[in-house]
């Protein structure tokens, strides 16, 4: 008698920073059928130059969201690698202590960081014990152009320490941005890095409508195309698909999804909660060697510190071009980026009651917030003081004012890092538990950004990286027999 293992089909739904590593560590099994479903377009494989090297993301690869507080764009790239496509390659781990306040068991920093090291093949620093040389994304680090030399010079002086690895655990300080590149600047994320042999399993241009129950059990997806049968489900959508698409399918709060007519299969007042992002801004100046800027375009020199030292409140200061972002800028013009990397004002993702999905940034929600920002944007002009004979200030600039602090949160816009909708915890509150599994349902997981009970203090791609690759593992020992 010949015996079969019956084969279970699991689809992922979201092609992005997680979603790939997901998928890519389910197929890696050989036993599992894995369907791949991305929204979004795939350009195909080499990707177009568009894909590679812009930083200004076209309107065709992106959601066209907007800050339902601000009436500001959100920018979430619509496309296979999700915002891994359309990001600035800025490739910067979050500190340890990050992970070990989530305070969930089985996810501190001992816990993650192996996750961190498989993924990468560090260029400079793969030897070393905390980083890894074989992984699928390449890291490496810029060299700098003459603003950047004149930035890190300023940053010493003020008493920073130089770190050669922004990488390493526990480092603040001025030194090269490490990023996801390769040939000089080229972006190098999930779509380059592992589609090519995901590609059997995808299924791009085919948006998930909503989840399939079977009373608490999730048994499919509907698409545009159709519905398709699941074993399980993985939401790897982002920190806005992934609750929206919870929210569309029943899962979340009561009173909301009533007001929207969904049919409710499970209460969950936290779906689309605790939305976290980092508030950015850049200071448009230009620099007064007009050839300076092109020289390192962007990703060179990155000031990493704590501005606050209660909840260790770190911040980013760098200048770049402006360019890259901006197609109509002087080449000679640069952006100061300030970041706030420890905020503690929270948003939401919610359903509306006609049905949309209504995305609440609340960026400085939070008097730490405001004070934390307001002694960044003093740092910046202080910079800006120092570096005088290499960056020059338009007359009237916003900073300038006496009333610049009131004027900040109309020239705030996302970093991009929105994470912490679908929160991780062992508390009865949390949305998925630290097998990832959402509380409520079966036959449903969550790994992507959305997880995060508080954002790392740094750029999230790494670290929503880290969680599609622990997440396959955790979606498998999961699987029913
Ligand atoms: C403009 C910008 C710049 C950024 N710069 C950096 C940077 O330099 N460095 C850094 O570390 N981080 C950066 N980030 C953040 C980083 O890219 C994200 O944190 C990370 O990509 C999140 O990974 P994710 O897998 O959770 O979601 P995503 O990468 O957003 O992937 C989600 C995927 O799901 C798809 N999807 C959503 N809904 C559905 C649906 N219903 N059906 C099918 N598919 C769906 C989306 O199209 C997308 O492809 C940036 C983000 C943005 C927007």
């Amino acid at each position: 008698m010949v015996v079969r293992a019956l084969r279970k089909t699991v689809v992922v739904i979201g092609s992005g920073a997680a979603g790939m590593f997901c998928a890519d560590g389910l197929a890696a099994r050989g036993d599992i059928d894995v369907v791949l479903l991305e929204a979004g377009d795939d350009p195909g494989t080499p990707p177009p130059d568009w894909l590679r090297r812009d930083l200004a993301t076209p309107a065709e690869v992106d959601w066209g969201l907007v800050d339902a507080g601000t009436g500001r764009p959100l920018l979430r790239g619509r496309v296979t690698g999700g915002c891994t496509s359309t990001n600035s390659a800025a490739a910067l781990r979050g500190q340890p202590w990050c992970f070990d306040d989530w305070g969930v068991d089985g996810w501190r920093w001992d816990d993650v960081a192996v996750a961190f090291r498989a993924l990468e093949s560090d260029a400079q620093y793969g030897d070393r014990p905390e980083h890894g040389a074989s992984g699928p994304i390449p890291i490496t680090r810029l060299s700098f152009g003459p603003v950047d030399t004149a930035f890190a010079a300023w940053a010493t002086a003020e008493g920073h320490a130089w770190v050669d690895d922004q990488n390493a655990p526990a480092v603040l300080g001025v030194g090269h941005w490490p990023t996801n590149t390769v040939d000089g600047a080229v972006r190098y994320g999930v779509h380059e890095a592992l589609l090519p042999r995901l590609r059997p399993h995808l299924r791009a241009g085919t948006t998930a409508e909503r989840l399939l129950f079977d009373g608490t059990r999730c048994v499919g997806v509907e698409t545009g195309a159709g519905a398709i049968a699941a074993d399980h489900v993985v939401l790897c959508a982002g920190a806005v698909g992934t609750p929206a698409l919870l929210l569309r399918s029943g899962v979340g709060p009561a009173a909301d999804l009533a007001a929207a007519g969904v049919p409710l299969v499970h209460d969950a007042p936290e779906v689309g909660a605790n939305l976290q992002d980092h508030p950015w801004t850049v200071l448009q100046v230009r620099a007064t060697d007009p050839a300076a800027p092109a020289r390192r375009p962007v990703n060179g020199v990155l000031l990493r510190y704590e501005i606050l030292a209660e909840d260790r409140v770190e911040v980013h200061l760098y200048p770049h071009q402006a360019r890259p972002y901006l197609p109509d800028a002087d080449p000679a013009d640069v952006f100061l980026g300030l970041g706030l990397m420890r905020a503690i004002s929270r948003g939401s993702v919610r359903l509306a009651p006609d049905g949309s999905t209504e995305v609440r940034l609340n960026h400085l929600g939070d008097p730490q917030d405001v004070l934390a920002f307001d002694l960044l944007l003093d740092d910046a002009r202080t910079a800006l003081d120092a570096l005088g004979d290499v960056l020059t200030e338009p007359d009237g600039a916003w900073w300038r004012r006496p009333d610049a602090t009131d004027l900040l949160p109309e020239h705030l816009e996302s970093y991009g890092h929105l994470v912490g909708t679908c929160r991780m915890g062992t508390d009865p509150g949390a949305v998925v538990g630290p097998a990832l599994t959402v509380t409520g349902v079966t036959g449903l997981s969550v790994a992507d950004a959305s997880i995060m009970p508080a954002s790392p203090r740094a750029n999230t791609m790494l670290a929503s990286m880290m969680i599609g690759l622990r997440g396959a593992a955790l979606v498998m020992d999961n699987l029913p027999e």
